[in-house]
């Protein structure tokens, strides 16, 4: 659940970078209580369950190479698109920043974010929160829905990057 929170904060923050911190924490512990109802839709869903793991893997900021197990990319290293994290961060903040790369604002994310958000309607935007944590990102899409579009882009992220 730590883990769920953190994802929640960073998503919150990575769309709102000037947001207060204190209303950050407030959104997303309200986010992550309403998270284990979708995380339960998504686990009945009848698929595979490695279409459903990089999502999951996400959510417990454990996908090896996008910051997972607070691992940073090596020193001097960088994604393939060119991005580097700060080097002047801690280690385990290097690795939110990986993961929020990887999936956010890497080249292939932003490919897939971009087809996603074509397919919104018009005043709709897109938030990491839609995407890493499942929720609705309008009224007019359905919960079920948004779930078989969301959980495998998060693997197409992971493997783009
Ligand atoms: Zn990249």
């Amino acid at each position: 659940m730590e883990a769920w929170q953190q994802c929640a904060e960073s998503a919150i923050t990575l769309a709102a970078p000037s947001q207060p911190q204190e209303e950050a924490c407030t959104t997303a512990l309200a986010i992550t209580k309403a998270l284990r109802a979708r995380v339960r839709q998504v686990w009945r869903l009848p698929w595979e369950n490695n279409w459903k793991e990089v999502w999951w893997r996400l959510l417990q900021h454990g996908v090896v190479a996008a910051g997972g197990h607070g691992w940073p990319m090596k020193w001097g290293t960088a994604c393939p698109c060119g991005w580097q994290h700060s080097a002047a961060s801690p280690r385990a903040a290097q690795a939110l920043q990986l993961r929020e790369h990887v999936f956010w604002t890497c080249t292939g994310a932003s490919a897939i974010r971009r087809a996603i958000q074509h397919n919104l309607p018009g005043s709709v935007q897109l938030l990491p929160r839609h995407v890493w944590l499942l929720e609705q990102p309008c009224q007019t899409v359905r919960n079920e829905v948004w779930n078989v579009v969301r959980v495998p882009s998060c693997t197409e992220c992971h493997v783009k990057s």
